[in-house]
């Protein structure tokens, strides 16, 4: 899974998504849809804060 920890809302890991699994609170990231997460990591690459964790 992946956890959402210090989201700074710039929603560069919407661009990236191509599952629409990203869950916001306003901008902010509070968790990944897990069914719909593909596991490409790719949000987590693309986020510039280290916000977007790999937890398995
Ligand atoms: S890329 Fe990172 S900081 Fe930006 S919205 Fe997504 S999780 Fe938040
Ligand atoms: S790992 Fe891939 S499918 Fe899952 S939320 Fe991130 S970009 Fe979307």
């Amino acid at each position: 899974m992946i956890a959402a920890v210090g989201c700074q809302g710039c929603r560069k890991c919407d661009e990236v998504c191509r599952h629409n699994a990203i869950i916001r609170n306003g901008n902010k990231v509070v968790k990944i849809d897990e069914s719909r997460c593909q596991k490409c990591y790719d949000c987590v690459k693309a986020c510039p804060y280290g916000a977007l964790v790999v937890m398995d």
